[in-house]
């Protein structure tokens, strides 16, 4: 089926009409690329902007990344840490501050925030994603933003997501949110690595995601950016088929979180198709979604 142009321009111009918003950020959009520290101004940016949606009274959630990045800086480590045991340290301080950080400038714009952290498990067990869903929405009820990440301190390969892409979709199907932001280290999707080719082609709009997409992105993890695109289009099929809009869109510069609600060309845009009857778990279960295979 050919989709016109105009009816996209239409779609993007509603997208201030949405009402459960998540918006996913990674941990290269967080910090300065030369020093790995944290990006104080782009983190306060951030905070704004999401404070701006929660006063025009939309319900706002966050994925953020951050917690092994920040630790890794707090204990001088010049390389990802390899160590199971390291690695978690370094999530269990560098999470604490990272929501230090998150809270203060929340504050300083009146807005409550919350964090919550979950593991494969937390959804798995229908009691407590039961209660995961419950919090979120007292939090709604109560105008507070919540800040998710993996609980990266206690998960194992068992039990984890692996990448905040899959966590972020499912969160999005979870609260039956209405748009997905996910704000990568790269404008979208193309139709191949642009750091290698030049001749690949940039796509802002995926009607549906078919085999043929799903094959063109794998095995671009990594050379895509952080959570690389093959996590991306899985995450873009878990939102679209609860019922969510998602957007791929350059979270160098947050603004264009703006740019998104005001209904600018920005970023690749997957369209929602709900699927009746979707069933979370099913996807959870499939290793395709659920991180490491
Ligand atoms: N949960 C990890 C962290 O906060 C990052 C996972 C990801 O970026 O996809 O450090």
């Amino acid at each position: 089926m050919q989709v016109h142009r105009t009816d996209i321009q239409k779609h993007r111009k509603s997208f201030m009409d949405k009402k459960r918003i998540v918006v996913k950020i990674g941990s290269s959009s967080l910090t300065h690329p030369e020093t790995g520290k944290i990006n104080l101004v782009k983190m306060e940016r951030l905070v704004r902007i999401l404070t701006d949606l929660r006063n025009m009274g939309k319900d706002v959630v966050l994925v953020s990344s951050g917690s092994i990045a920040v630790g890794r800086q707090t204990f001088n480590l010049k390389e990802k840490p390899k160590e199971k045991a390291l690695s978690q340290a370094c999530a269990a301080v560098g999470q604490a501050r990272l929501i230090m950080i998150y809270q203060k400038f929340f504050a300083e714009y009146n807005q409550m925030s919350a964090q919550i952290l979950m593991t494969k498990d937390t959804m798995l067990n229908p009691i407590s994603r039961e209660n995961a869903l419950n919090t979120f929405e007292k939090l709604f009820e109560m105008s507070v933003i919540p800040v998710v990440n993996e609980n990266d301190t206690v998960s194992t390969d068992e039990i984890e997501f692996g990448d905040n892409d899959t966590l972020s979709a499912i969160v999005t199907a979870l609260i039956d949110a209405d748009l997905l932001i996910l704000l990568s280290d790269i404008d979208g999707l193309f139709t191949d690595d642009p750091n290698v080719n030049p001749d690949a082609k940039f796509i802002d709009y995926v009607d549906y995601i078919d085999k043929d997409l799903e094959d063109m992105c794998k095995g671009s993890n990594g050379a895509f950016g952080t959570g690389g695109m093959a996590t991306k289009i899985a995450a873009a099929k878990i939102a679209t088929d609860s019922g969510a809009d998602m957007i791929i869109a350059n979270g160098h510069d947050v603004h264009i979180i703006e740019d998104i609600f005001e209904g600018k060309n920005v970023g690749t845009l997957f369209t929602a198709h709900k699927i009746k009857d979707f069933v979370l778990l099913d996807y959870i279960k499939t290793p395709q979604y659920g991180g490491k295979e």
